[in-house]
């Protein structure tokens, strides 16, 4: 195979460039550093078969050259954490929507299989109240939410489905749920890197809300080898698949688990969400992915614990 990784300078994008070239594929990552780091591909520096290329998926002559000399795309850069999201909508959305035609057309244009990075947050907030139509909210859910970052994911999804259909072009859509691991940082709101971190300095353990909101947490060791068997799989084209871990907690539970874990003295302090992301917003109760479809394509069973996962982001942080 040879692959490009755009976001390949990212948490999951990294992790997905160790794995591809340890089996031997060749690999060219497109990413701005915007949020990636060069640092997390320094082991692959040097490698005959691997590239990092610095510049953006909204540089329509850069993504057409590097996409024509290879057959697949695992298309994973995006603007993403809440405060990227919430502070700079209008990039955002240009990043989330434009990057991805432009990446998705060029695939398209050199028959290049093509893989797209969406979320668990396209389900919505499966609110139950009245519809009623609200100045300060569109789409059903409030400005400021991370609702403009869902329907562009949303929409990535439909882009790269009706050019699968139209084209033929092999695409498979990925919905990741809460992927965690060594190399995520938590400047950008990722809760297990923001905690394991709070804790290993002895600071109060920031929880948002009353910390009852329950999350299932995967680890990106588990969902890595799924993503590139779904590439491989024929059945999977044109399809959206659920990939995320199989525990859940409270987010409380977790700041107790990280404080356990690291033996730190940290207390828990509540905040509430309008004093972190401002008036307005609001978050999902309970998030956990059904992931029976990939169980039935690939036979996917995400094997890692949680207490194994915050293991290994500690010792990344310490
Ligand atoms: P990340 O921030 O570490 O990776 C995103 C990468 O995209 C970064 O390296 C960033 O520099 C790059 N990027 C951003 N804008 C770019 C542009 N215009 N041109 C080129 N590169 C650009 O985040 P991640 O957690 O590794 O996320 C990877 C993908 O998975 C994203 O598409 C994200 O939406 C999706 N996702 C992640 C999770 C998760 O739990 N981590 C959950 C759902 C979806």
């Amino acid at each position: 195979m040879k692959a490009v990784v755009t976001g390949g300078a990212g948490f999951i994008g990294s992790h997905l460039c160790d794995y591809l070239t340890a089996q031997g594929h060749q690999v060219v990552v497109l990413d701005d550093l915007s949020t990636g780091s060069e640092s997390n591909l320094e082991q692959l520096t040097g490698e005959p078969d691997f590239e990092l290329v610095k510049g953006s998926i909204l540089d329509k002559g850069l993504v057409n050259d590097l996409i024509s000399e290879c057959d697949t795309v695992f298309h994973l850069a995006a603007a993403v954490g809440v405060h990227t999201i919430v502070d700079k909508p209008l990039q955002s959305l240009r990043t989330n929507l434009h990057g991805t035609e432009t990446v998705v057309e060029a695939a398209a244009r050199h028959g290049a299989r093509f893989l797209v990075a969406s979320t668990s947050e396209v389900y919505g907030k499966n609110d139950t109240d009245g519809l009623t139509e609200d100045a300060d909210r569109i789409l059903g859910s409030p400005l400021k939410s991370r609702w403009s970052y869902a329907a562009a994911k949303g929409l990535d999804e439909l882009v790269a489905y009706v050019y699968g259909q139209e084209t033929g072009l092999p695409t498979v859509i990925t919905r990741f749920f809460n992927i965690v691991g060594p190399r995520q940082t938590g400047r950008y709101g990722m809760v297990v890197p923001r905690f394991v971190g709070q804790a290993l300095a002895g600071e109060p353990i920031t929880v948002y809300g009353d910390g009852n909101q329950r999350r299932c947490f995967g680890s990106v060791f588990d969902i890595i080898p799924a993503v590139v068997r779904l590439m491989d799989t024929p059945a999977a084209y044109n399809q959206a698949v659920n990939l995320g871990g199989l525990e859940e907690i409270s987010i409380r539970g977790l700041a107790e688990r990280v404080i356990e874990l690291t033996g730190s003295t940290s207390t828990i302090e509540y905040v509430p969400y309008e004093k972190a992301y401002g008036e307005g917003y609001e978050d999902m109760q309970r998030r956990m992915p059904d992931t029976t479809l990939a169980g039935e394509l690939i036979d996917y069973r995400p094997s890692r614990r949680l207490d194994d996962i915050i293991n290994s982001i500690i010792e990344y942080k310490q």
